[in-house]
């Protein structure tokens, strides 16, 4: 059933703390257990995607986009062949290092870090929460996560550069990751692009007009559903709409990287990571197609008027509340001021704030910087 450039659980690197194998399930499947069993994933369901409850009840939050993007990458593995139990776990396992309140949330926790020559990324966040923070078994820190899981949650989205990362050496920066985390990324953006559009829409911040106007594979899709159904709900001409928008994303992308993959000669596990660049990807004239889907959600959606609000109170509220803990470390819990003995201040209050929901930060905001 795997392709032989799929990843394979027998021949895992395995885990830093070697464990006796389970009678019924692989070592992937454990780590995807790993995953949902852990106190940084429940935490999910209370921070925000893009939007906060203030609109609606239905909107996605970082939980249920993540099981949109757990669903999306299983079709995709099936389709090409490859470990779906690995990209299962890094799919869950993706936007766990997010802070509270979104985008807005990561720059202002980012801006606060540099203030003191540091910084703040969501991937590497991912990996101290899963090697360090969760506190599961009684002879080691962490989740013990398999290699390729620590792997993908390194090189998902991005390509850390050796000489700057080089605490991270041993995930082989040099070399392309699986594709089962090389497709991680584009499912992701797959689930957002097509989930913001629709509750852009319940929110009232877009209309379909201006949709079809600014989005190319929208409009062309919108204008076969009209064709079909013109007696149609407009939402339901739009949910149409977008199922159709979707099913050709993740269609183009399995086409397209099977078509990379015959094209570069690709056959090993050993032929994806030693290609000059990942093979995973959409089609030239999809990915441009996709560039203009994700400005226009830039331009119509994220930053717009009706979010402003929004995202300057995140920025207040971590800015206030990360200065607030500076000048007074006795205030922060007793286990983080014991870790301020080993790591800088900065990053134990940062990491203290990355770990909070949307609802926590604005108590302790309530509790030590209200009025
Ligand atoms: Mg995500």
């Amino acid at each position: 059933m795997l392709a032989d450039y799929a990843v394979r659980v027998e021949d895992s690197r395995g885990r830093r703390y070697p464990e006796p194998p389970h009678p019924y399930r692989n070592d992937f499947q454990r780590d995807r257990d790993r995953v949902v069993h852990a106190r940084a994933f429940r935490r999910l369901e209370a921070k925000t995607q893009v939007f906060t409850r203030r609109y609606s009840d239905h909107f996605r939050n970082r939980l249920t986009h993540t099981i949109e993007v757990a669903q999306i990458s299983r079709t995709i593995a099936a389709q090409l062949g490859l470990n779906s139990d690995l990209v299962e776990a890094l799919a869950l396992v993706h936007d766990i290092g997010h802070p509270p309140f979104g985008h807005a949330g990561e720059k202002a926790l980012d801006a606060a870090m540099r203030l003191h020559g540091l910084s703040f990324d969501h991937n590497l966040h991912a990996l101290r929460i899963v090697e360090d923070f969760e506190l599961r078994y009684a002879s080691f820190r962490g989740l013990n996560l398999t290699f390729e899981v620590r792997e993908g949650i390194i090189k998902h989205s991005h390509d850390y550069a050796p000489k700057d990362h080089p605490e991270l050496a041993e995930y082989v920066l040099d070399q392309r990751p699986p594709l089962e985390a090389q497709l991680i990324d584009l499912a992701d953006e797959i689930a957002y692009n097509t989930a913001d559009l629709d509750d852009g829409c319940e929110a009232h911040l877009l209309t379909i007009e201006q949709i079809a106007a600014g989005v190319a594979i929208f409009d062309r899709c919108y204008g076969e559903v009209r064709a079909l159904y013109s007696s149609a709900a407009e939402k339901l001409q739009f949910n149409e709409t977008l199922k159709r928008v979707f099913d050709r994303l993740v269609g183009d992308l399995i086409t397209n990287t099977k078509h990379r993959l015959k094209q570069a000669d690709v056959y090993t596990l050993d032929d994806i990571r030693q290609h000059p660049e990942r093979l995973a990807a959409f089609s030239v004239e999809v990915e441009q197609e996709r560039r203009q889907f994700k400005d226009f959600l830039y331009e119509n959606l994220y930053f717009s008027p009706a979010l402003e609000g929004e995202k300057e109170d995140a920025e207040r509220i971590i800015g206030e509340l990360f200065a607030h803990w500076m000048e007074e470390p006795d205030d922060l819990p007793r286990n983080y001021r014991e870790k301020s003995v080993q790591e800088p201040l900065p990053r134990v209050i940062c990491d203290y704030i990355a770990g909070m929901t949307d609802p926590f930060i604005y108590q302790q905001y309530e509790k030590y910087c209200g009025e």
